[in-house]
């Protein structure tokens, strides 16, 4: 994962733009369009990153990621 992904999802722990709904299920803030927001479980998102990830690399066993993704991992550890 490239660090401006890590760094993107970082800020959005800080500002507060993980919200907590479900044991499993996370609404994060869109860094790019402050009105919108994702639903995001620990392994899927539903952000065009994610959703681009596996239509380009479908079937090479790569596992998509996001800053949305990640910053659910920050935020749980922190
Ligand atoms: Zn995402």
């Amino acid at each position: 994962m490239s660090e401006a992904t890590k760094r993107k999802a970082k800020k959005l722990v800080e500002i507060g733009g993980v919200i907590k709904i479900d044991e499993d299920l996370y609404q994060i803030k869109s860094s790019s369009d402050p009105e919108k927001s994702y639903f995001v479980t620990s392994d899927s998102c539903e952000c065009p990153g994610f959703k681009n990830f596996y239509k380009f690399h479908h079937g090479k066993g790569l596992k998509a990621n996001c800053s949305h993704l990640e910053a659910i991992r920050i935020f749980k550890d922190s």
